[in-house]
């Protein structure tokens, strides 16, 4: 240890710049928040691999004369507040005055501004505590501040910068959150001397989702509108159906600002709750405007998170327009689906109301000697129990061929692992409400939810599977083109092998999408672009975070429950068998990944205590 001693000017700025800036996302939004604040209509990122060696981000905002140069880059200066009680009213983005002193600690930077009134620019240049400047200089109306080399004098910070394509990947999030809720300035990207954005100003918030997410995704938006107490929401927000994966479809813009706040995504979560799995998270955009003095934004040193006055009001305002704009609407041909899959174990008084109309069942109807004969099954796409064993692509292949192929009983009761004499038995079976299996057991009557019980069993045999090589794929006849973000695409990118592990194969197709060309044969009865959509969010959440390993059984994990039957699928009697005579696979496993039991059992006492209470 040495004595105390002051620390040098330098170094305390690199510690500042540790605080706000992490990567090169993190300089584009401060630079941008900037541009914003100095009135730009139009604004220009430019990139070099990721950011890591240039960042250029110009605007035709009001300028900076000459001699306020050096200040702009000093810390601690700003033009944005004057007095502590300026803290509480911030309008503008900025006003710790520590964005470009950070910057330019960490980085070669060079600034270049006109402001209106001067006939020429003036330029400063900065890294490491020695400025240069300022100096005349040619240039247009506004600043151009270009970033070189990031964190070349912290070499411990640039050895956590990522891949070009993920680093792009969180510069073009921060530009979404900046340009979604600015839809008035224009926005133009270019990557590696590539233009790959280039948005026109508009009035409409639907068009620069679009831009961004693609124009299936913002047609369908629901607009939202509601102004009390100073309070104003305005959003786009997606039917249940098109939920996602992950939570970062959630776009709160306060004061044009992105936030990330507890309390509207919980408005959020409860708006929507049982319209969509508990899993999923619902896909929204809103724009909430308030007086600054309503909130304090000075809680973080990115500014994304706020300290609201009365947080419950907010909140409230927010679960009450969603919910209202929700249950207006019909939702109920696409909630069908994800509304219906929630388990009766989730639900302790669905699974009372079952449990009773079992006994009533039993009460009025001698239980079935012989196995209950069903109608085919009413709808062409019906769910295939065991599809992805046979491996037989001429089966895939054939369109005509309905899509119900049970495993034939003889081959399931040949099973090795079929041991349980209780499952080798004929079963007796019965399909209720299209969801549930009832099963005679030697103890009572078990019941099964068929699609936790096939989801199980999926994975189980996918994870054997996986280990003798590559899942089959099944070319597509026309690869399925989706539009994707950039993150989607470079997980795309990253994980070309994990895909082709599990029979996926995408390339990119135009700047903006990517096409799938081929999809596991098991998987026919899925939806093609909602599940890459799905397994792409999925990957590019994981980023390195996670083993190749963990990552293939993640996959395998949502390739089960997406190829499993649904609660509501009519099964026929033979994919009944074929489903129940699998369940050893689960039985043997313990460290199933799933939570969720797949079956409840109602003992014959309980069936005894059911009819005695009548
Ligand atoms: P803050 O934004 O918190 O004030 P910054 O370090 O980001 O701190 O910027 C310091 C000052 O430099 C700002 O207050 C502003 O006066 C000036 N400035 C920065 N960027 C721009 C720009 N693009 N156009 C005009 N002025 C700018
Ligand atoms: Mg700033």
């Amino acid at each position: 240890m040495t004595r105390i001693h002051r620390l040098d000017a330098s170094l305390v700025n690199k510690i500042a710049a540790g605080e706000v800036i992490e990567r090169p996302a993190s300089v584009v939004k401060e630079l941008l928040e900037n541009a914003i604040d100095a009135g730009a209509r139009t604004i220009e990122i430019e990139l070099a691999d990721g950011g890591a060696t240039l960042i250029r981000v110009s605007d035709d905002g009001r300028g900076m004369p000459s001699d306020e140069l050096p200040l702009a880059i000093a810390p601690h200066a700003t033009s944005k507040i004057a007095s502590v009680d300026d803290l509480f009213r911030v309008a503008t983005f900025g006003f710790r005055g520590e964005a470009l002193a950070s910057i330019a600690a960490v980085s070669q930077l060079r600034l270049v501004s006109r402001p209106a009134d001067q006939p020429g620019g003036a330029e400063i240049r900065a890294s490491d505590g020695d400025v240069e400047g300022p100096h005349p200089a040619a240039a247009p109306l506004g600043t151009t501040i270009e970033i070189r080399n990031l964190f070349f004098n912290v070499p411990a910070r640039r050895k956590f910068l990522r891949q070009t394509g993920t680093e792009t990947g969180h510069v073009t999030e921060q530009i979404a959150r900046v340009a979604l809720a600015h839809p008035h300035i224009a926005f133009r990207q270019v990557n590696q001397g590539r233009e790959v954005r280039n948005l026109p100003a508009t009035g409409d918030r639907r068009e620069r989702i679009a831009d961004f997410y693609g124009p299936e995704l913002a047609a369908d938006l629901f607009v939202v509108r509601r102004q009390e107490r100073g309070l104003t929401i305005e959003g786009l927000i997606a039917p249940p159906a098109a939920a996602r994966a992950t939570s970062k479809w959630q776009y709160v813009m306060l004061n044009g600002r992105y936030i990330n706040d507890r309390a509207i995504n919980y408005a959020i979560r409860e708006a929507y709750r049982g319209l969509v799995e508990p899993s999923r998270s619902p896909v929204v955009f809103l724009f909430l405007t308030i007086d600054p003095a309503a909130y304090d934004v000075n809680v973080h040193p990115t500014k994304i998170e706020v300290r609201w006055r009365e947080a419950g009001l907010v909140q409230s305002q927010v679960l009450a327009i969603l919910r209202e704009t929700l249950l207006s609407r019909d939702l109920t041909p696409r909630m069908a689906v994800p509304a219906a899959t929630t388990t009766s174990t989730d639900d302790p008084e669905r699974a009372q109301r079952v449990r009773e109309a079992i006994a009533d069942f039993l009460r009025s109807a001698p239980p079935p000697q012989r196995m209950i004969e069903y109608p085919a099954p009413p709808r062409p796409v019906a769910p295939r129990i065991d599809r992805f064993e046979e491996a037989t692509p001429p089966a895939a292949m054939h369109p005509a061929e309905p899509a119900v192929v049970a495993t034939p009983r003889a081959e399931a009761e040949t099973t090795p692992m079929t041991a349980a004499a209780a499952d080798s038995a004929p079963t007796r079976a019965l399909q209720i409400h299209n969801t549930y299996l009832v099963v005679e057991s030697t103890e009572g009557v078990i019941i099964v939810d068929q699609h936790a019980l096939h989801e199980r069993v999926l994975y189980e045999q996918l994870r054997t599977r996986i280990l003798s090589g590559p899942l089959e794929a099944q070319r597509l006849l026309l690869p399925e083109t989706l539009d994707v973000s950039t993150a989607q695409k470079a997980a795309a990118e990253q994980h070309v092998e994990l895909l082709s592990r599990v029979g996926i194969e995408m390339s990119a197709f135009g700047p903006n999408s990517l096409a799938v060309q081929a999809f596991p044969s098991f998987m026919g009865n899925v939806d093609v672009r909602s599940f890459a959509r799905d397994l792409l969010d999925r990957l590019a959440e994981a980023g390195h975070t996670e083993s190749e390993e963990t990552l293939v059984h993640r996959v395998l994990d949502m390739m089960a429950c997406k190829a499993a039957v649904k609660a509501g699928d009519p099964l026929t009697a033979d994919e009944i068998d074929a489903l129940l005579a699998q369940r050893h696979l689960i039985d043997r496993s313990s460290n199933c990944p799933h939570g969720r039991p797949t079956s409840l059992s109602l003992s014959l006492r309980d069936l005894e205590r059911q009819f005695k209470r009548t």
